[in-house]
Parts: structure tokens; C-alpha cells; sequence
């Protein structure tokens, strides 16, 4: 039934082996699927989407990513967030060639073993690209088996019992088409706000459906509000009105990527100070930016110096736009909003 639904309803989606190809006994690329699923984590198709197309089209295997300058890499991530995936899915490809004769290996087990791959990627890795019957279950599909079979336990509390429901759904037979049908079931049909029941291949089956529940489903415990820190990002400009940007410590929250030099991110500023001498004023500019675990408000003090003795880069503001992380960009926009692309020019 699920089955038959993914055949008539596939989400046409660039990492796919749609459904009559894969019938036909095709399977997804191993790179392909491991790189779409990590840039998923926690991003939407439509964000990820541009994105896994540049990759895929400046390195189309895993032998060519794991040859690329970690640089390339970072600038070419820019602005999807949650950097670690970045810097995992280097040396993820690394390991892939050194290791594994550069193929992905095809157990979830071995999958495990490689940088940046949980136990959904593995899962989803070796169920998808090489047909084993392997249980995937990300939000969609938590949604979906909370409501399917009425579990009212809250999440997180509910994932074990969520995993071993969908374990039971498994098949044996095309067990990667059937993950994929339940992520766009949860996707188009059983959406977390206003599931299309009426829709839905497996309603007859569903038991939130039956109770009246399917809306209410799943029930999430109270989060804890984000704590709130502030900090202060240091824009110098020279004379020809470039910016200084400096690559941030490999480890920790946006490591690897270039940023304005900004001091610890805590409570209170009082511990702030200019990575220079210069002549620093506050801009009053400020930019807000919701981090998984925090909510960050930078403020603004700019210089225009070029002071001796910086290790990092000056780039012009359009250059940098593209390889900032996205709370740089913010900081950047808010001193140098971008500039209208010119209307074209009407002959006459
Ligand atoms: Fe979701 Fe409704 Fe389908 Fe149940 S019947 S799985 S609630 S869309």
C-alpha cells in the first residue's frame, strides 16, 4: 500500500533512484545519498537542494571531495549552518578513500565507524544505496508511527518505543524505497500540523486517525527556553573599503569558518575587548541569531583602520558575502547591505 502510494508520489528529488528505476533493481549512489543526508540534518530539502547541486557538480565522487582544500569545502558550505557537518564530511570522505578503497562500505555497522555517520545515517546509507534492510527513522517518520499507532508516550521519551514500531513496518523487499516513503509521507501527506488524513495510504491502518488524535500527535515535552548571550563582532575596514575577516578555530560553534574577530559569547560584555588597537566606535547595530542550544544578539563596533600585525584575510565585502556563515552575513549585511542587482538597461 505505502509502497504503491512512493511508486504514484515520489518526491522527485536529485539524490534519488526514482521508484521505476529502482524497481528495476538501480540503487541510489552511496555518495550521493551520505551527502543529501547529512546536509538534511536539521536543514530543509529546499535549503539543501542548490547546495548538494554545487557540490555534486565540483565534486561529483567521493575521491574528488576528499581531495579538495578544506577551505573550498567551508566557503562552499557557507550559509547552511551546523559547521561540524562540514568539517565530519571531510574527513568522513577521507576515511572513505583511505580506508575503504574508496567506496562507502555497506553495513550499517561499518557505516558507524566513519566520522560525522550516526545510527540514522548509517541506516539510512545502507538501506537506500545498498538495499539492506535497515530501520531509518527521522522526524517524519517519528511523526508518522506516533500517529499510526497512537502512541501518546512524549518525545524524546517516546523514540525507542517510535523505532521499534517502524522496526515492525520493515520490509524485507525494497526496504530503501520503503524509508523513502515514509519520509514523504511525513513530508506532503502527515504533516506536523494539518495531516491530509483524507490522503493518505495508510489510513485505514491509522489509529490516531480512528481516535481523532492524528493533529494532537506527537505530544513533545515543554523545551527549555534558549539562554541568551551576547558578544561583539570587530568590522575593521581599509582605505579601499575592504573588510578584515579571520578563519575561526577548528574547534567549536562555526570552527573552520572565516568571521569578523568577535570575543567570548557570554551573559554580559563586560569581559569584551577589541582584538586591535583602533579607533573603535559602536555602530548600534545589532544581529540576532538563533543557535541549536542558544540565542546570540552581536553588537557592532566598527574601525575604519588597517592596523600592522593581523593574520587573516581582506576581502571586499561582495567577495566575502558568500563564504560567511550566516550570523557573519548577518553582521556584514547590517554595515554593507548588498546591493541591488542594476535593472537592465530598455533600448530605445
Ligand atoms: Fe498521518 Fe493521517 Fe495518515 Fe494517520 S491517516 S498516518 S495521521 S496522514
Amino acid at each position: 500500500m505505502l509502497l504503491d502510494w512512493y511508486d504514484a508520489h515520489a518526491r522527485d528529488l536529485p539524490w534519488r533512484v526514482p521508484p521505476d528505476r529502482s524497481r528495476a533493481g538501480e540503487r541510489a549512489d552511496p555518495y550521493r545519498v551520505w551527502l543529501s543526508e547529512i546536509m538534511l540534518q536539521q536543514t530543509t530539502v529546499a535549503a539543501v537542494r542548490p547546495y548538494f547541486e554545487r557540490f555534486t557538480t565540483r565534486w561529483p565522487a567521493v575521491d574528488d571531495l576528499a581531495g579538495a582544500a578544506d577551505e573550498d569545502v567551508m566557503a562552499a558550505w557557507a550559509g547552511l549552518g551546523y559547521y561540524a557537518r562540514a568539517r565530519n564530511l571531510l574527513k568522513c570522505a577521507r576515511a572513505v578513500v583511505q580506508d575503504h578503497d574508496d567506496r562507502f562500505p555497506d553495513s550499517e555497522a561499518a557505516l558507524l565507524g566513519l566520522p560525522g555517520i550516526g545510527p540514522y545515517t548509517a541506516a539510512a546509507i545502507a538501506s537506500i544505496a545498498f538495499g539492506r534492510r535497515a530501520v531509518v527513522v527521522d522526524g517524519n517518520v517519528e511523526r508518522v508511527m506516533a500517529r499510526f499507532g497512537a502512541v501518546e508516550t512524549p518525545l524524546p521519551a517516546a523514540k525507542p518505543e517510535l523505532k521499534a514500531l517502524a522496526a515492525k513496518f520493515t520490509p524485507d523487499d525494497r526496504p530503501g524505497d520503503h524509508a523513502q516513503a515514509l519520509m514523504d509521507l511525513g513530508a506532503t501527506v502527515c504533516t506536523p500540523k494539518s495531516p491530509a488524513c483524507g490522503a493518505c495510504p495508510v489510513q485505514s491502518g491509522c489509529k490516531a486517525r480512528a481516535a481523532g488524535l492524528a493533529a494532537d500527535l506527537p505530544r513533545k515535552s515543554p523545551k527549555a527556553r534558549k539562554p541568551e548571550r551576547v558578544g561583539i563582532a570587530y568590522v575593521l575596514r581599509d582605505p579601499q573599503g575592504r573588510i578584515y575577516l579571520e578563519r575561526r578555530a577548528e574547534k567549536g560553534l562555526l570552527g573552520g569558518m572565516l568571521g569578523f574577530p568577535t570575543g567570548d559569547w557570554s551573559d554580559n560584555l563586560a569581559d569584551d575587548s577589541p582584538p586591535v588597537r583602533a579607533r573603535w566606535r559602536d555602530s548600534k547595530l545589532t544581529v540576532r541569531h538563533v543557535f541549536t542550544h542558544f540565542a546570540l544578539t552581536l553588537h557592532i563596533h566598527v574601525a575604519d583602520a588597517a592596523p600592522e600585525g593581523l593574520n587573516g584575510q581582506w576581502l571586499a565585502p561582495g567577495a566575502a558575502r558568500g563564504a560567511l556563515p550566516t550570523v557573519m552575513r548577518k553582521v556584514l549585511d547590517a554595515v554593507e547591505p548588498p546591493r541591488e542587482p542594476e535593472a537592465p538597461h530598455t533600448a530605445g
